[in-house]
């Protein structure tokens, strides 16, 4: 049995990297305010199409969507903005305090053809505030990013932001967009044309690279602009500017949602190839409405957790994995079942122990010991054990001492909380 196309086990080995990438985001987001939500992993179909878009890649070709047995249309989450705002919504957060700051970290699952960076089950971290539409909050967690990023060391990260818009500076951007689609018709893939009436928007994100090609002079959302987008976006820039965050102005950035108004970005990287983007995020001061809660400004942004992990592997910043404490050596039967009790209470007390059950020689015993990279071993023999004593030896400067049975846990614990 093999795991299925573009899903992947992540191995002990290489579970260092995520631990850490873990850690260090919960301890910043936990010192932003942010607290943790969990939300299921199966949705309504329904949640989806309506708040990513019914005419988008991700609800027209990636989602993993099936009838359940009374005939219901259920979809493994693509993401998890729709499932965090549908909760806001049930659980009426809005209604004892309409400010809320979520993260969540876990998998999502895209069908899109797998490559480097790009899986089918894959994770993210994600972060989400809602009730405020100071665009102080679009640098915060701007801000936010990269000051993980900074933790992680990782350098060549450039967050790419532009502004969409919002209803009312939409239409004359619509506009615009679709007499310049019209001229270029004939370069465009079905796709695209397809598109041209129900969601002219997306065509920008195709990724065709003759549609690319054809689009690259495009009417930009940026010259589109009102008045409070306009201003909106001006105040993002220069906070960002003051707190000294790297960033460029993408016009061409339109992320492949349907539901985000105002600020958007991405970091992106240099080292990924193709899948250069790292995180992506965005305003969407119209979605909690939309899903039929009260108008709530809101904002959010994901991190590609796998491909976060990607880049740190490539700039070497594997943590060493946890070395064992000490190894127990037991000899025969009676020593055995000691053993396992000494290291019972061993890890009881956090220390990191280990024994082998099997009844192996010392020989292949203290083999097993060096390739555990125990600190230390304890060799409990039968000649040890009549005089109620085992020998306590140190792996690195092969220092032995004998201890006595009676005090043999403290003692150990002494030793090893120094
Ligand atoms: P999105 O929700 O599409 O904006 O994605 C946010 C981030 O998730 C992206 O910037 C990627 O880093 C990551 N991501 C999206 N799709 C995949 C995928 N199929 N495999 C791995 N990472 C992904």
């Amino acid at each position: 049995m093999q795991t299925i196309r573009g899903f992947r086990d992540i191995l002990p080995e290489k579970i260092c990297l995520w631990q850490k990438v873990e850690k260090e985001a919960k301890q910043l987001f936990e010192a932003f305010g942010f607290k943790e939500i969990r939300i299921p992993i199966l949705e309504k179909t329904q949640l989806f199409a309506r708040s990513i878009g019914e005419v988008t890649d991700i609800v027209e070709k990636e989602m993993y969507t099936f009838a359940d047995r009374k005939g219901d249309k259920l979809t493994l989450r693509p993401e998890a903005t729709a499932s965090i705002v549908r909760s806001y919504i049930q659980h009426k957060m809005y209604a004892t305090d309409p400010i809320r700051k979520f993260f969540m970290i876990g998998p999502m699952f895209r069908r899109e053809r797998p490559q480097k960076g790009r899986y089918r089950q894959f994770y993210q971290i994600d972060a989400e505030i809602f009730g405020v539409e100071s665009a102080l909050i679009d640098s915060l967690l701007i801000f936010l990013l990269n000051e993980l990023f900074k933790r992680l060391g990782l350098t060549g990260l450039t967050a790419h932001i532009n502004s969409l818009g919002c209803p009312e500076c939409r239409p004359s951007f619509q506009k615009a967009l679709l007499k310049f689609i019209e001229s270029k018709k004939d370069r465009l893939c079905e796709n695209c044309i397809r598109r041209m009436d129900k969601n002219p928007l997306r065509i920008l994100d195709c990724k065709v690279p003759d549609c690319k090609k054809a689009l690259v002079d495009a009417p930009a959302t940026l010259d589109h602009l009102c008045r409070g987008c306009e201003d909106h976006f001006n105040t993002v820039k220069s906070t960002l500017e003051k707190q000294k965050v790297d960033f460029i102005v993408d016009k061409s950035l339109v992320r492949g949602l349907d539901y985000y108004t105002r600020t958007a970005w991405e970091i992106q990287t240099t080292t990924l190839g193709a899948q250069s983007a790292v995180a992506g995020g965005g305003r969407y001061d119209g979605l909690v409405k939309e899903l039929g809660g009260p108008q709530t400004p809101a904002i959010g942004f994901a991190i590609g957790f796998d491909r976060l992990v990607e880049v740190m592997e490539q700039i070497d910043k594997a943590p060493e994995p946890h070395p064992l404490d000490l190894f127990i050596v037991a000899l025969g039967d009676e020593a055995i079942e000691k053993g396992y009790h000494w290291s019972c209470e061993l890890n009881q007390a956090d220390i990191r122990t280990e024994m082998d059950f099997r009844g192996k020689s010392l020989k292949a015993l203290m083999k097993r010991a060096n390739k555990l990279a125990a600190r230390y071993v304890l060799i409990a023999g039968e000649n040890e054990l009549t005089q109620n004593a085992v020998i306590l030896r140190n792996m690195n400067t092969k220092e032995q001492v004998s201890l006595h049975l009676e005090t043999l846990i403290p003692e150990l614990i002494k030793i090893f909380k120094k």
